[in-house]
């Protein structure tokens, strides 16, 4: 049965997530992907892009095909220099996949990680700072997907720009929900995508650059495809991608945008997935579902549950029970502790969260679950 999105089920995920109907419809139409009326479009979204974050004096907007990562690979690659070496916070698979890249690029790499719960160190940033004149860049994610932690992201840029450095910003799952602004947070790159909080489809990454650092970055990529710079001048020339871009993604994104926009930015948005974690985590604690954050550094982006120890559960069957009743859920991603996750992002409102709300626990109630607690009681 198809919901008032065109669509048979909802997706309570980090992204991929429910898109509007008039998103989805959008990718009816194909597009020549060097037609002026193309072009336009991709001028008006990097446009856009720029100014929900401040920077349209001060950076430029690079889209990259690919997912998310991409769009990472590419601005690490072209805006950390060969010699350069980073700093990176992490704590949890993002920061953990920004070393990765770092490493197969071979940049030198300074990792300071904290556990999956615990907001990176700002202290202990700014000594090593102090310590080490080489590290040119410092590298952070804004909402750690892992688990929905939200990093001090104004605290580590403070850091940063009081002792001299770059900074480069993993914002992919809060880009458009929590406010990121070039006039108070000073950074080098920041890197989201079409298929989170802007709620368009996948298909394609973003780097929003600083200008003086980009045109200092040429010859810095490992890559072909992935140089930001080239990319860039690619825009800057003739208006169109360097290669063949997902036309119809980006036609989708535009529409998405427009839809952010009109419905009253991010004010708006923040509020509505506040709204709808506020639903479902009320929820979840009635039933006696343990968070596994503080709600002190959680992002009303997605929300990381405790197994239940009762018995009768299984992820597997519970998942699949509400796959069956239209809702697709998340499974975890914490190293440590048995988890799972529901995402409260994408074209979701109080009436769909209520409705999730309702059928886990009838599910739960069929699966014989009584007791939701981390540990047997
Ligand atoms: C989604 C996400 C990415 C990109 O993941 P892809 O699967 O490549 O789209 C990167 N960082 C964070 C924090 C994310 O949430």
């Amino acid at each position: 049965m198809m919901n008032e999105t065109g669509n048979d089920h909802y997706l309570l995920t980090p992204g991929p997530l429910t898109t509007s109907l008039a998103t989805k419809q959008a990718m009816l139409r194909d597009w020549g992907s060097r037609d002026p009326r193309f072009s336009a479009l991709t001028k008006r979204i990097r446009q856009r892009l720029l100014t929900l974050v401040d920077a349209s004096e001060t950076h430029v907007c690079i889209p990259m095909q690919g997912s998310g990562t991409f769009a990472v690979e590419a601005a690490l690659g072209t805006l950390i220099p060969r010699q350069g070496k980073v700093l990176v916070l992490v704590n949890g698979a993002y920061g953990r996949r920004i070393v990765s890249i770092l490493q197969i690029l071979g940049r030198e790499t300074i990792v300071h990680e904290t556990t999956e719960d615990t907001p990176c160190d700002v202290v202990r940033l700014g000594a090593a700072l102090e310590a080490d004149k080489d590290i040119s860049h410092v590298a952070v994610i804004h909402c750690e997907t892992t688990s929905g932690l939200l990093n001090p992201i104004k605290k580590v840029s403070d850091t940063v720009k009081r002792c001299g450095r770059r900074l480069l910003i993993d914002a992919m799952s809060a880009f458009g929900a929590i406010p990121l602004s070039a006039a108070d947070i000073q950074f080098d790159a920041v890197m989201a995508s079409s298929n989170k909080c802007l709620e368009g489809a996948p298909g394609f990454g973003f780097v929003i650059a600083r200008q003086t650092s980009l045109v200092e970055s040429e010859g810095n990529s490992h890559s072909l495809a992935l140089d930001l710079y080239a990319q860039w001048r690619c825009f800057e020339k003739n208006g169109q991608w360097r290669f063949t871009p997902p036309t119809h993604v980006v036609a989708a994104f535009d529409q998405a945008l427009e839809e952010y926009l009109s419905q009253g930015g991010l004010e708006a948005r923040a509020a509505r997935y506040r709204e709808n974690y506020g639903i479902l985590v009320g929820a979840m604690e009635t039933l006696g579902f343990e968070m596994y954050l503080d709600p002190e550094i959680q992002a009303p982006i997605i929300a990381t549950f405790h197994t239940p120890a009762d018995p009768n559960f299984d992820f597997a069957t519970f998942y699949d029970a509400l796959a069956e009743e239209g809702f697709l859920i998340y499974p975890g991603k914490i190293t440590s502790v048995d988890t799972f996750r529901i995402g409260c992002i994408g074209q979701l409102y109080p009436a769909q969260m209520n409705e999730a709300v309702r059928v886990i626990t009838e599910v739960l109630h069929t699966m014989g679950v009584s007791n939701c607690h981390a540990q047997e009681r």
